[in-house]
């Protein structure tokens, strides 16, 4: 059976005006860098322009509503954008776009106009605020204290682990406002400026590079409205941003380099005066190597089909984040098998295949098990959701299944 999309013919219109803007408008010296690190100041500057420019097109959040800075497209729409972004190597916007959907269902409509509207038009930047030094996996064991003072909140405390280049605008996530309350109704969600007098970030130093940040709170002053829920519904709220970090809005297009560069370097390389693909080893690995890959699309596939049907969802998404997670490490070990050290060869080397591509997926793939939940708490919320845990639950409310427009 053919999955592929079948694109009408306006769609496919739409598809030749994409690609030739983006062919007159990104210059080759902008283009993302193999390693995203790489991004300099300078660059950094460009993109934070040209992605206001793309949201002013509908491009950048295309399916989310018009009236907040979306582009109001379609699914179909979305997934031509990534398909060309990817070939035009258009640098990602910089927000954590996980605020989108738990804004969209959360947010009262004056707090959308304050926070989605500057997101959604990339005008400002957004960091996901939630894991601390002792609460990751088991986040509601978190201890940043929200406290109230008159119609404000003062903040105290520390996050870990916050992804996002350079600096953001606004911090989201959620604090404790009642240390008496039961667990998962001691929390507020809150949407925290930066900068902020009392609020310091560190950068920290990791093996993918240096995207993570420490952010230290010491009574920072929140304003009321910056509440998003109820003083004691953050972790509902929190739930919903977890839904879709978790795997729950799938992909129409995962992008898959890694797998092009391994099944390009089998055709083209040659070892011993033989293609290395006439190697029955090496064909073995490559072709597990594009069966898992593809399993994975098709996954992510289906997970976009019922999240844009609004089909109640399960354990699909955590099924799709750990086979994820598992196979792009597994990738990563069969792109060493096959290249040999120079799937360890970086960026700086001449020598490396694809520009260092792959060495630097040699290190995402292992850091990328643990954002958005490691593969064992996946597998702890795929128990809970088949019935075969202590505990039940059900999937948390999604732009998709709490029927807001825009998804
Ligand atoms: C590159 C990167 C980017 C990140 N980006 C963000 C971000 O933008 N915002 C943010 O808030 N956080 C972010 N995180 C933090 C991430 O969410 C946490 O690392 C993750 O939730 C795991 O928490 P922990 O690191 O504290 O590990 P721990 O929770 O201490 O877990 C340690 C180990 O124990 C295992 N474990 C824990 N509980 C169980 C259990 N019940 N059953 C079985 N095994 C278990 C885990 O799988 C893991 O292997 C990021 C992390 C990384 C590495």
């Amino acid at each position: 059976m053919d999955f592929t999309y079948q694109y009408t013919e306006e769609q496919e219109e739409f598809r030749k005006e994409v690609r030739s803007w983006l062919q007159e408008n990104i210059p080759d010296d902008k283009r993302a860098p193999v390693d995203r690190n790489e991004l300099s100041d300078e660059m950094y500057a460009w993109w934070r322009d040209m992605h206001q420019t793309l949201a002013e097109k509908g491009w950048l959040y295309p399916t989310y509503p018009k009236e907040y800075g979306g582009g109001g497209l379609s699914g179909e729409h979305e997934t031509i954008l990534q398909e060309e972004f990817r070939i035009a190597r258009v640098v990602n916007g910089f927000t954590n776009s996980l605020v989108f959907p738990t804004l969209l269902v959360w947010a009262d409509d004056s707090q959308k106009e304050l926070f989605l509207k500057p997101l959604l038009s990339a005008e400002k930047v957004a960091f996901q605020n939630f894991s601390e030094p002792n609460a990751g996996s088991d986040l509601a064991s978190l201890q940043a204290r929200a406290i109230r003072d008159g119609d404000d909140w003062l903040i105290t405390g520390q996050k870990i682990w916050i992804s996002g280049q350079r600096k953001p605008d606004i911090l989201f996530g959620p604090m404790v406002t009642d240390p008496d309350a039961p667990r998962h109704r001691n929390l507020g969600y809150f949407m925290v400026p930066f900068p902020s007098e009392g609020l310091d970030q560190e950068r920290m130093n990791l093996l993918s590079g240096d995207d993570q940040s420490v952010f230290f709170f010491d009574n920072v002053r929140v304003p009321g409205d910056h509440l998003i829920g109820g003083e004691q519904q953050g972790w509902q709220v929190t739930q919903t941003t977890l839904e879709i970090e978790h795997g729950g809005r799938g992909t129409a297009m995962p992008q898959d380099e890694a797998l092009e560069h391994l099944l390009g370097y089998v055709e083209n390389t040659e070892s011993a005066g033989e293609a290395l693909g006439a190697d029955p080893l090496i064909q073995q690995t490559a072709v597990e190597a594009y069966i898992d890959s593809h399993v994975f699309s098709l996954l992510s596939l289906r997970n976009y089909g019922m999240y844009m049907a609004r089909q109640e969802m399960s354990y699909q998404g955590s099924q799709t984040s750990m086979f994820g997670k598992e196979y792009r490490i597994e990738n990563a070990d069969r792109s060493r098998d096959i290249m040999g050290m120079y799937a360890m060869c970086g960026i700086d080397e001449p020598r490396a295949p694809y520009a260092g591509a792959p060495e630097v997926y040699q290190r995402s793939s292992l850091v990328g098990a643990h954002p958005a939940g490691t593969i064992e708490i996946q597998k702890v919320i795929i128990a809970r959701r088949i019935g075969i845990s202590r505990t039940r639950e059900r999937a948390a409310a999604t732009p998709s299944t709490a029927g807001v427009s825009g998804v």
